[in-house]
């Protein structure tokens, strides 16, 4: 699930290697390794728990040599994270791998490679592989074909690089649920689980597709697919920038990518509005003739894109007079639902690579749906190859584990989705056009938001010695109070939940003491006097209040209720305005709480295992 390079080269490739496991040491991990096959054609292994630096540190103290090599950085899902259990595994002294993913069948193979006399040292899945390519390869011509017939064997997900030290100048990948890529440099070839690891070396990318097995060596990149037949997978030169993977001024990503919002979410509606008009090829070309047929839309997503989900549910009834379902994926994939009709299915995902997600949709092909969409920020993903529709939404690299930028632009492309699919419907020009200026509107309303910062930090103080937080919203604020206490939980481990504001009455009024700050998002719009009922029943029962609200809401703070002023804005846009201060606040709290904030503890960027 986490980190893979590998490459095939002239020169010592040691440094590249731990390079591109720097640049995905966002992605979260808990161990990391390198092996090299060096001049005597012998294997060199070094493996650290815990930070890539750890790695480079033992790897400079003892410099590695050699052109052939593979690297990791390991995500524990079996075995605890320890030396031991970290990649690359071996078997024997010349078979190397690393492996991204779970092997669901490892108990079965374990025992059969046991029984031939192989002895396991760690308690991963992916030991296994090792053993089984090295016992195919008794029986096989080459690498490749080894390769072939042990994924073959292997039920679950992976994304894997071999080497044998025997045959130096070739590595052999295969994928299956994990994504990998192949980058073309000059005389000299390199692999990785996402193209950011390589860009210092190349930029031009082929993406193997799922099922693919490939021989790389210096000179030659060969792919096979599934069946086993050779294939061609184009070659594309990338727009990552090179620095994408650069912290800049901030002291850390989640920071530089709430900031990133205005360009981001300026980027996201570049070329896609005109006139007062959405631009239905935002989704596809021929998206808008389909869209206009849609009459229902059932969303899947997982994390905070199930939240961007649910606030486009309101979105979606409210104005474009079509009904929609939201649900998480993981529930989504295992249970019996219906398909209504003219139904569209929206996947949203950052990475395009959520393992649920992806089952999801792949499940949905087989169940009649009219059509699919994604919503997605990674160009050449899985969950875009997949559906017959997608919006990219351009918000850059999200490197920060705890998504930010990628959540604010998710609700923007799907405000542009509830235009196109309620025009002709509920939707006309005019509101149509008020609608897209909302959007326009959005980046210098952002950058004004991004003001309150300074406050926020201040106010943060007063979570230093919490340990639980409420958040609470109504209406479309009410996913976004979800997304808020979400925030707060992956970064600062403080325990937080989230309430319709509607629900406190039917439960958690009883939690209400000085010790458990309360958060409300109180936009100005017809719910505003109900809410402010709500936050009368906190102050009643002695809770401490911090109130964002618009300015014409007329909230004042006192005794128990700090507020905050969040820059008017048009009901379409105010979820995503609202997102900000609770970014902030997360940020803020967790910088005091002294948290890894960008790579929250047991979680991973990109959720590519089930
Ligand atoms: N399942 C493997 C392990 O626990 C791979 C984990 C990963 O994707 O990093 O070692």
């Amino acid at each position: 699930m986490c980190g893979i390079v590998g490459a095939v080269a002239q020169r010592d490739v040691a440094g590249i290697l731990i390079e591109g496991l720097r640049r995905l040491e966002y992605r979260g991990y808990d161990s990391a390794g390198v092996a090299v096959v060096d001049s005597d054609n012998a294997l060199q292994r070094v493996r650290r728990l815990g930070k890539v630096q750890e790695l480079a540190d033992a790897v400079a103290t003892n410099p590695l040599s050699g052109g052939t090599g593979i690297a990791h950085t390991r995500w524990a899902t079996h075995g605890e994270p320890s030396e031991t259990n970290a990649h690359p595994h071996v078997s024997g002294e010349h078979i190397a791998i690393v492996h991204n993913g779970i092997i669901e069948n490892h108990e079965s193979l374990r025992t059969v490679l046991t029984e031939r006399g192989y002895t396991f040292v760690s308690q991963t899945d992916t030991e296994v592989i090792a053993h089984l390519v090295d016992w195919e390869l008794r029986s096989a011509d080459s690498l490749l074909q080894a390769v072939q017939k042990t994924v073959s064997q292997l039920e679950g997900a992976y994304g894997t690089v071999v080497m044998d030290s025997r045959d130096p100048n070739r590595i052999v990948v295969a994928r299956s649920g994990s994504p990998l890529v192949i980058g073309y440099g000059v005389d000299e070839h390199f692999v990785a689980s996402d193209q950011l690891a390589l860009l210092p070396v190349t930029r031009r990318f082929a993406f193997l597709e799922e099922g693919d097995v490939a021989e790389v060596t210096r000179f030659e990149v060969n792919i096979f697919d599934k069946q086993g037949e050779p294939v061609e997978r184009e070659i594309k030169e990338s727009e990552v920038s090179h620095d994408a993977g650069d912290k800049g001024q901030y002291r850390h990503y989640m920071l530089k990518e709430i900031y990133e919002q205005p360009v981001a979410l300026q980027r996201t509606m570049e070329g896609r509005l005109a006139n007062g008009k959405v631009l239905a090829s935002a989704f596809g070309d021929n998206a808008e003739a389909l869209l206009q047929k849609v009459k229902h839309v059932q969303i899947i997503a997982c994390g905070t894109s199930y939240h961007a989900g649910l606030v486009a549910r309101y979105w979606l009834e409210q104005w474009a007079g079509v009904s929609c379902n939201v649900e998480i994926a993981s529930e989504f994939r295992y249970r019996k639902s219906h398909v209504y009709e003219n139904s569209l299915l929206v996947t949203l995902s950052q990475s395009g690579e959520t393992a649920d997600t992806l089952a999801a949709l792949r499940l949905a092909k087989e169940m009649g749906y009219m059509a699919s969409l994604t919503i997605c920020n990674v160009p050449g993903s899985s969950l875009v190859r997949e559906s017959d529709l997608a919006y990219m939404m351009k918000a850059g690299a999200e490197i920060g584990v705890a998504s930010t930028k990628a959540f604010t632009v998710q609700l923007a492309g799907l405000l542009m989705l509830v235009a196109a699919i309620g025009r002709g419907k509920t939707i006309d020009d005019a509101l149509e056009a008020k609608l897209v200026a909302a959007l326009q509107s959005l980046p210098a309303k952002i950058e004004q938001t991004l003001a309150m910062a300074d406050d926020i930090e201040a106010l943060a103080e007063d979570f230093a010695d919490k340990h639980h937080a409420l958040f609470l919203g109504r209406g479309e604020q009410s996913p976004i109070a979800m997304e808020g206490a979400l925030k707060l939980k992956e970064i600062s481990y403080i325990h937080a939940e989230a309430y319709a504001a509607g629900e406190l009455k039917h439960g958690p009024l009883a939690l209400i003491d000085a010790d458990m700050p309360v958060i409300v998002v109180a936009p100005n719009n017809e719910l505003l006097e109900k809410l402010k009922s709500n936050v009368e029943e906190v102050r009643a029962r002695g809770g401490l209040m911090y109130v964002f609200a618009d300015v014409n809401a007329h909230f004042a703070s006192d005794d128990t209720m700090t507020v905050l002023n969040v820059p008017h804005c048009d009901e379409f846009i105010a979820p995503i305005l609202y997102t900000l201060p609770l970014q902030l606040l997360s940020y803020y709290v967790a910088l005091i709480k002294g948290t890894d904030v960008d790579q929250p503890r047991n979680l991973a960027k990109s959720v590519t295992v089930e």
